[in-house]
């Protein structure tokens, strides 16, 4: 519907003549889902929740001709019951910083002009032309900057192996391939920003000394991988990419590659395998990707959002960035909150921020008054996080001490009504489903618990199978491969230990 808004707000402007006074432009992603279809009238910052295409022509003639807002389509605090017509005073967004997220929602995507007015590529020609590779290598050393993806590893220090390596060729990946069920920050920042991709990438190059830049990414993401199209197209046409960049030395190009389908893919040396046309199975570290990566040779693999970090970084400074988040995890995290919440949507929000802040506050509290149950963080192989977790503040360490873990970013919210065993059972299925196949522990080891859950769900389950539910989790956890395997039994331990009556319920009277 949203095509439909923009088609009918443009008729409208052009019926009313005003054409020549008033623009619509299509942005990316406000995150606020929720509340979606979204249409923000500036300069005024109105802000218009749940927009249909039949609203479009009341808001040329009521609110851009007739200078009165159009109280049906404001946001409704649910707390005072008020009107608010500016997102900033929305608990949505009141508590969120929006780093990565910058530019989504405030810019066309595809129009690199309207990047470069907010900054865009001044970070790429200050590195050109004012720093050495290794200058910008300890800048975002200095940053805390760490990966987004879900490993967590400091980035500059990343970016200092792949430097030192010697070699003809090497290459920059972007790790597009977003696999989570329900995640979707990075296809939000491709589609909402793709310029800031193009132009970490581009830095990221000129740090290592590499010339060749890969996005490998997600084929069912048709919108992103046009944008992403158009954005290093627009690029190359302003001299910011190919030869000789900015009448520098420099040279540097990329190009994108379609990923494979399989979840293991977004595992970094699976992710290369596939990009060089073989199984997509990851392999053992060492020789990391930094030594010998793609085609064999030096390689560094940073994901969307660990790049849309960079331009922002080297424009207000390493110290800046530092004294965002906590003392281990610097910066922000993006996050998909979604699940039995009141606001769905995609969140940005200080490294530190509480489980409590983010559900009760930047989320609106639990759908229809129900009690909250568990919060899973980390995707298919993080944990279920309690009551007792609400107060955790959120970032790498803490969210591992509390056995879950930050993942790329997929927050779900469950309630009274859910059965933790089923939520276990639900995602195991998905890690069973996406396995390599490769190693024994993930191949055998998880078909192996998935019957167990089976059985237990099905009613059939013994106390001593909750035993080696528990056992052999830790035994995958232990033994598996790659990071897939080695975190899959995480739902399933994580609920044993949160939820072991739960678990003892289903079991009960069968010993
Ligand atoms: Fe493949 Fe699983 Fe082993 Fe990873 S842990 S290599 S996904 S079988």
């Amino acid at each position: 519907s949203s095509q439909g808004i923009t088609d009918n707000l443009r008729s409208a402007i052009q019926k009313n003549g005003i054409a020549d006074k008033v623009e619509v432009i299509t942005v990316g992603c406000f995150g606020f889902c929720e509340k979606g279809p979204i249409v923000k009238i500036i300069p005024d910052n109105t802000f218009y929740t749940q927009v249909t295409p039949e609203d479009a022509e009341d808001i040329i003639t009521e609110h851009i001709i007739g200078g009165r807002k159009i109280e049906r389509l404001l946001y409704i605090d649910p707390k005072t019951e008020h009107t608010v017509s500016d997102s900033k005073h929305m608990d949505f967004y009141r508590k969120q910083l929006r780093i990565a997220l910058r530019n989504c929602g405030f810019i066309d995507p595809e129009n690199i002009e309207e990047y470069i007015a907010r900054e865009g590529y001044h970070a790429l020609a200050d590195c050109l032309l004012n720093k050495q590779p290794t200058e910008v290598i300890d800048l975002i050393k200095r940053s805390g900057l760490r990966g987004r993806g879900g490993g967590g590893f400091p980035t500059g220090l990343k970016w200092e192996f792949t430097h030192k390596q010697q070699s003809d060729i090497k290459y920059v990946v972007c790790n597009a391939d977003e696999g989570d069920p329900g995640a979707f920050m990075d296809r939000s920042i491709m589609e909402g920003d793709p310029h800031s991709i193009v132009e970490a990438m581009c830095i990221c190059g000129y740090s290592i000394g590499s010339s060749k830049g890969l996005v490998y990414i997600r084929a069912e993401y048709p919108l992103a991988i046009s944008r992403l199209k158009i954005a290093i197209e627009q690029a190359r046409n302003y001299g910011l990419l190919g030869d000789n960049i900015l009448g520098t030395d420099f040279c540097f190009d990329i190009e994108i590659r379609y990923g494979a389908g399989a979840f293991v893919c977004g595992e970094e040396t699976a992710l290369i395998h596939s990009m060089e046309g073989k199984r997509g199975e990851p392999t053992l570290k060492p020789p990391f990707p930094a030594e010998s990566g793609y085609l064999g040779k030096p390689t560094n693999v940073n994901n969307v959002e660990t790049l849309a970090n960079i331009p922002i970084i080297l424009t207000k400074g390493a110290e800046w960035f530092a004294t965002i988040g906590t003392e281990r995890s610097k910066g922000t995290k993006v996050f998909a909150l979604a699940g039995k919440i009141n606001n769905v949507g995609l969140i940005e929000v200080p490294m530190g921020t509480t489980l409590r802040e983010v559900i009760y506050e930047i989320g609106g509290g639990i759908k229809g008054g129900k009690k909250f149950k568990a919060v899973q963080t980390g995707g298919p192989s993080g944990g279920c996080l309690t009551e007792k977790h609400l107060d955790t503040p959120i970032d790498f360490d803490n969210l591992l001490a509390a056995g879950s873990m930050m993942g790329s970013g997929g927050m779900i919210v469950m309630d009274e009504d859910d059965c933790m065993v089923s939520v276990a059972r639900f995602y195991l299925d998905f890690t069973v489903e996406e396995s390599c196949g490769k190693c024994t522990p993930c191949r055998i080891g998880n078909k192996r618990l998935l019957e167990l859950l089976n059985k237990i769900t099905e009613g059939r389950g013994t106390e001593k199978d909750l035993d080696t539910l528990a056992t052999l989790g830790q035994v995958i956890k232990d033994t598996a491969l790659c990071g897939l395997g080695q975190t899959s039994p995480n739902p399933v331990l994580s609920t044993l230990d949160n939820f072991h009556d739960e678990y003892l319920e289903h079991v009960r009277d069968k010993t």
